[in-house]
C-alpha cells in the first residue's frame, strides 16, 4: 500500500482510538462500565447518538456543544482525536502492518490511555496494562505461530521480567514508583520484544530523564516540592512515542 494510504488509514483509526481514549479516560476513575458502547452526555445525561458520537466532524458539525441541552463539550475530545489521528497518520507508513505492529499501536494507545489517566487521578488502572500485557502475550504467541518457531517467546518473557519486573519491585520497595508505572512498561517491554533489549532499555532511561528534567522545572519555579508526587505514566509514554518516532528517523 503506497505511504499516503496507509497515512489516511492511520489517520482514521488514530481519531477512533482517540474518541475511545477520552471515553475511558472518562469513564475509569468514576467506576463506570467501559463495555458500553454508548457515551452519554456528561451533563444531561441523554445518550449520544451514533450519528453524534463521529470522531472530529461531529465535534465540529455540533460546534462543540450537546445537541440536546447544548452544553460546551470540552475541547480535551477533539484535542485528544486530531493528536492521535495525526500521531497514528505517522506511525502507520512508518511501521506498516505486521503483528508485531498491532502490537505496538496497541501498546500506544494503552500507554497513552494510561498516562492521560495517570494525570487525572494519579493512578493508571490495572484494567488497562493488564488487558494490554494480556493482548500483547497473545500477539507474541501470534508471531511464534506465524513464524513457526518459539524464538520471538523467550525475548519478550526476558523483556517483560527484566524491565516490568524490576520496575515491580523497585515499587514495592520504594513506594517511590507506581506498581502501575511497572505494569505500563510491562506492556511496552512485552510490544518492543522484538526490537532488542537495549530498545526497551533507551525507553526507560528516557523516561526517568525527561521526569527529572520536568521535576526539577517544576521544582525551580515553585510549582512543585522535593515530596510532591509527580505521576510518571506521561513520561513513560513520551518516551516511547519519542523512541518510536526516533528509530524510524
Ligand atoms: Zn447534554
Amino acid at each position: 500500500m503506497a505511504s499516503v494510504t496507509l497515512a489516511i488509514f492511520g489517520a482514521l483509526v488514530g481519531a477512533v482510538l482517540g474518541s475511545t481514549m477520552s471515553a475511558l479516560a472518562y469513564r475509569i476513575p468514576a467506576g463506570m462500565n467501559i463495555a458500553v458502547a454508548r457515551s452519554e452526555c456528561p451533563s444531561c445525561h441523554v445518550q449520544i447518538a451514533a450519528y453524534d458520537n463521529i470522531p472530529i466532524i461531529s465535534y465540529i458539525l455540533l460546534k462543540g456543544r450537546c445537541r440536546s441541552c447544548h452544553v460546551q463539550i470540552a475541547a480535551s475530545y477533539i484535542v485528544l482525536e486530531g493528536s492521535m489521528a495525526l500521531l497514528y497518520a505517522v506511525l502507520v507508513p512508518l511501521y506498516r502492518w505486521g503483528i508485531t505492529e498491532v502490537g505496538i499501536y496497541l501498546a500506544v494507545f494503552i500507554a497513552v490511555t494510561g498516562a492521560i489517566v495517570d494525570l487525572k487521578v494519579r493512578k493508571i488502572p490495572n484494567v488497562l496494562t493488564y488487558f494490554g500485557m494480556l493482548a500483547e502475550a497473545l500477539l507474541v504467541v501470534g508471531r511464534s505461530i506465524e513464524s513457526h518457531s518459539l524464538a520471538p517467546i523467550l525475548p519478550a518473557l526476558i523483556a517483560l521480567i527484566i524491565f516490568g519486573g524490576s520496575l515491580f519491585v523497585i515499587g514495592i520497595l520504594t513506594k517511590g514508583m507506581g506498581l502501575g508505572d511497572a505494569k505500563l512498561v510491562g506492556v511496552i517491554a512485552l510490544a518492543l520484544s522484538s526490537f532488542g533489549l537495549y530498545f526497551i532499555f533507551y525507553v526507560i532511561l528516557g523516561s526517568f530523564a525527561l521526569g527529572s528534567l520536568v521535576g526539577v522545572a517544576l521544582m525551580v519555579t515553585g510549582r512543585a516540592s522535593r515530596k510532591s508526587a509527580i505521576p510518571f505514566g506521561p513520561f513513560i509514554t513520551l518516551s516511547f512515542l519519542i523512541a518510536l518516532l526516533v528509530a524510524k528517523l
